[in-house]
């Protein structure tokens, strides 16, 4: 890899506070940019055959067909990929990703998608059943976390996912800021393990983020909150839990802060959301977290991630219907009529939230607990395992998002060699690891084991062969030691030219 030799030099040895500016200044010179360019490429072709696997057994298609290829062909080509991929995610052989996927379940939200594939909700007059759905969605998650009998009535919408619940309650924010407070330089608040969808808003909605350090136990620094609140801070952030390490913020302490500060507190339940509320009454230490702390006042939970329900839908709460109305969209003068939106999009997929609704009316209290109680032992299993392995480190204390990393050897590699037994784990950095956020596939006779088994093989390999592992270790591995992080990005951005490459 020669961009570590360029690396070695003059962009290697400065810090990185200035390596980013050197390296724009730099990149002004045709040769370095061309030099760059094909480094970009080499590491970037590296990745070609993992991403690109179906280029010799499937036509590609360049263009569209002169004439309409046969239905039943098409289902068939279509049923050969799926079939392909079947295996690794429904074998547990991937860390989240798919969080229940057994047969009965994955047939039935298939069934409600199919029944309801015609749907828009921005089209309530048609279809009324997306707005029933919608508006129970709500309701239901509400009232899981703490929403029922509040002051003011916890409210929300359906969003795509997790990262538009997110985008929409930071801008719901700015904009209640701006109207009720004339802040024209908003400012967000959120620990460094909050997820990059906040980092998203900032970039997409003009909003300046301040990221806030953890402490030891990787929870979010209360008295690095207090001391980053400034006048123009809209808004708080705390995650339960964070995608990195799984653990809780202090949700409580953060949430009153932002109480007495007056500004808005979110608690970013994605992961959470819908496995805490059973945690809780599983027994398990779970800190307060959602509506019932007077100091939250929005928060995001994933009804695609351990709501159960197929890809492609969240929801996003506010405590009082004042604070949700910043959310929407309306716009009065359009030739082409009167027009609001909740959310980001404009037409949305029905089919899922009919899918939504009914994952979670099929699972109820029952069986939201019982999923739980499940995933947590395994996890615990899980994390018992990895900790008496020689060298390994838990990261935190976490409930059932398990991070981990090695002092004996490089977890990059561990990473790389892992994919080798067919594993796709999370690689984490700063400082560096893995983790493997446990769902229902891991739940599975056997399974966590076999994690276990092959984590240990992974770690041997490493240690009798160190720096030959493939695939992203090499990748991951080069990133933790470039200080210019916009050599990093531009390697992203070239990776993501090569996945819409036909
Ligand atoms: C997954 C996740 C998100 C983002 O969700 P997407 O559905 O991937 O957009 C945000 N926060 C946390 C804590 C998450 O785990």
């Amino acid at each position: 890899m020669d961009l570590k030799k360029l690396l070695a030099g003059p962009l290697g040895r400065v810090n990185s506070r200035i390596a980013g500016p050197l390296y724009r200044a730099l990149r002004r010179f045709p040769r370095v940019r061309r030099r760059m360019e094909a480094e970009y490429e080499t590491l970037v072709s590296g990745l070609q055959d993992a991403v690109k696997p179906y280029r010799d057994d499937f036509p590609t298609h360049l263009r569209l067909p002169a004439a309409g290829l046969d239905r039943t062909d098409l289902l068939a080509e279509l049923e050969d990929l799926a079939t392909r991929e079947r295996s690794a995610w429904q074998q547990g052989f991937a860390s989240g990703a798919v969080y229940h996927g057994r047969d009965d379940h994955v047939a039935f939200q298939s069934r409600a998608v199919e029944l309801h594939s015609q749907a828009n909700p921005l089209h309530a007059d048609l279809w009324p059943s997306a707005t029933k759905f919608e508006a129970e969605i709500v309701a239901m998650t509400a009232a899981m976390l703490g929403g029922e009998g509040t002051t003011h009535p916890v409210c929300g919408t359906v969003t795509s996912g997790g990262t538009e619940s997110i985008l929409l309650a930071m801008k719901t924010y700015r904009d209640r800021a701006r109207a009720e407070r004339g802040i024209t330089k908003p400012e967000m608040i959120a620990p460094v393990t909050a997820h990059v969808a906040f980092d998203k808003a900032a970039h997409y909605f003009g909003i300046k983020l301040v990221r806030i350090p953890i402490d030891a136990s990787f929870r979010a620094d209360v008295a690095a909150a207090r001391d980053a609140v400034t006048r123009n801070t809209v808004v708080l952030v705390g995650s339960a839990p964070g995608f990195p390490h799984g653990v809780i913020d202090p949700i409580e302490e953060l949430s009153e802060l932002a109480g007495e500060a007056d500004i808005g507190f979110h608690t970013d339940a994605c992961l959470g959301g819908f496995v805490l509320p059973w945690a809780e009454r599983l027994g398990y230490p779970v800190p307060g977290f959602d509506f019932r702390l007077p100091g939250v006042t929005s928060m995001s939970a994933d009804t695609h991630k351990y709501g159960y329900a197929a890809k492609g839908t969240s929801v996003v709460l506010y405590r009082g219907k004042e604070l949700r109305r910043f959310q929407y969209f309306t716009a009065t003068d359009w030739p082409g009529g009167l027009y609001f939106s909740p959310t980001l999009a404009g037409s949305r997929p029905g089919a899922l939230s009919a899918a939504c609704w009914a994952a979670m009316l099929s699972l109820g209290e029952s069986g939201y607990q019982e999923a739980t109680a499940r995933i947590l032992e395994t996890a615990a299993a899980i994390r018992q395992g990895i900790s008496e392995m020689p060298g390994m480190v838990i990261m935190g204390d976490p409930l059932w998002v398990i991070a981990f990393t090695s002092e004996t050897v490089d977890i990059y590699e561990v990473m790389g060699r892992l994919s080798e037994r067919g594993w796709s784990l999370t690689g984490l950095q700063y400082p560096p690891a893995l983790h493997v956020a446990v769902t229902l596939r891991h739940t599975q006779e056997g399974v966590a084991e076999r994690f276990l088994d092959d984590l240990r093989w992974a770690v041997a390999r490493v240690q009798e062969e160190p720096g030959s592992a493939e695939g992203l270790a090499p990748v991951y591995g080069m990133a933790a030691t470039v200080p210019a992080r916009a050599i990093v990005s531009e390697l992203l951005e070239r990776y993501v030219d090569l996945l819409y490459e036909v």
